[in-house]
């Protein structure tokens, strides 16, 4: 059998290993951050409408600039953002490998703060930028001092925050964004695409644009907009960030049916976003009940619980699994990941890893 040694594999990408988080069809799916809740069906017919009339032109290559999409988006996030400082792609992990393909590259490095998104050291190396991890504070908190001690330490190119960080869940300070944004030359690319599950109070890095051309703000539709299959992700910067993404998109990269499926989702958001508050709710219970199993939550602002206090994570995840239930073992050594999902997904979860831990 022929085996990735026996081709002429670029040097830099031998010995990594791809994205895999398990995708195995079970019940209780709480392993990838998705919004559970399906989609309404009159949105899903509105959609199916959209489609359709977008299959009828689909003869012609689609709007390049995707125009109508950066004009919802922009309403959507409103502080006074225009379409031309907005920006979209197949998924914000496309969104991140464009802007790494823009401003990255060999010779060049980006530095992140682990544990945190496991995509953005494997677009670094795909893209050829030297990929940086650095470390947080207690209880995964990220200081000013932190970042900025190893922003001078390493200089880099990029620099990623995940605000809020996945898998810890761990919020973000604005005060921290500006200050990072002071500390380098570099571009700082702020991640929020957990943001609608964080306090309502919470401001977006969004506000901090103006005056701050080497700022972007990424977002995503996946999580929740419960429109993860849609395969949609943007950003907000200066008009000047997108002129380089133009520079290393490819042509006509977001099909005019998913086009036409966003443009559908969006104008239908009060609808598919009025979840968030019934998954908070089961965040927020997850949070409560775990102590009681004698587990160790840590505070969350998105859709997902990071606990520590497991003696045997693997032992826990396989558990669960014969339950059809699956959970996420991130590889934080004594921890687990589970997402926030219906009422209904939530007590099954917390009833199964009940039972697992009293035996
Ligand atoms: N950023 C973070 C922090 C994520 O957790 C994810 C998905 N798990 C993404 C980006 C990518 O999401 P998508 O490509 O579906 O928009």
């Amino acid at each position: 059998m022929v085996s990735l040694a026996d081709l002429p594999l670029r040097d830099d990408l031998r010995g990594l290993v791809p994205y895999g988080a398990p995708q195995r069809p079970v019940r209780v799916a709480l392993n990838v951050n998705e919004n559970t809740h399906p989609i309404p069906e009159a949105v899903a017919y509105d959609i199916v409408t959209s489609l359709a009339s977008a299959a009828l032109s689909a003869n012609r290559y689609p709007d390049r600039e995707f125009t109508e999409l950066r004009e919802g988006l922009a309403a959507y996030l409103g502080d006074g953002l225009t379409r031309e400082q907005l920006w979209a792609a197949n998924g914000s992990n496309e969104v991140l490998q464009q802007l790494l393909l823009a401003f990255g590259g060999p010779g060049r490095s980006a530095l992140g703060f682990e544990p945190s998104y496991s995509m953005y050291p494997l677009l670094s190396r795909s893209t050829g930028t030297a990929w940086v991890g650095g470390t947080r504070d207690d209880n995964f908190e990220l200081s000013s001092a932190t970042v900025v001690r190893q922003i001078a330490e390493h200089s880099p190119d990029i620099v990623f925050l995940c605000a809020p960080n996945n898998p810890t869940g761990t919020a973000l300070s604005l005060d921290t964004i500006r200050d990072v944004y002071d500390a380098t030359n570099g571009i700082v690319i702020v991640d929020e695409a957990y943001f609608e599950f964080t306090p309502q109070e919470t401001l977006s890095a969004v506000t901090l644009l103006p005056g701050r051309e080497r700022l972007v703000v990424s977002r995503s539709m996946s999580k929740a907009f419960a429109f993860a299959g849609a395969r949609v992700g943007y950003l907000a910067a200066d008009p000047a960030v997108i002129d380089a993404l133009r520079l290393v998109r490819l042509p006509y990269h977001l099909s005019a049916f998913t086009q036409a499926a966003a443009n559908a989702a969006l104008r239908h958001s009060t609808e598919l976003l009025s979840v968030v508050g019934d998954i908070v709710e089961q965040r927020d219970r997850i949070i409560d009940e775990l102590p009681e199993l004698g587990y160790a939550p840590l505070p969350s602002a998105t859709n997902f619980v990071l606990f520590g206090g497991v003696a045997q994570p693997h032992a826990v995840f396989e558990e669960l699994l014969e339950r059809d239930i699956l959970i996420r073992d991130v590889g934080i050594p004594a921890h687990l990941r589970v997402t926030a999902g219906t009422p209904q997904e939530t007590t099954e979860f917390l009833s199964a890893l009940s039972e697992i831990s009293a035996r």
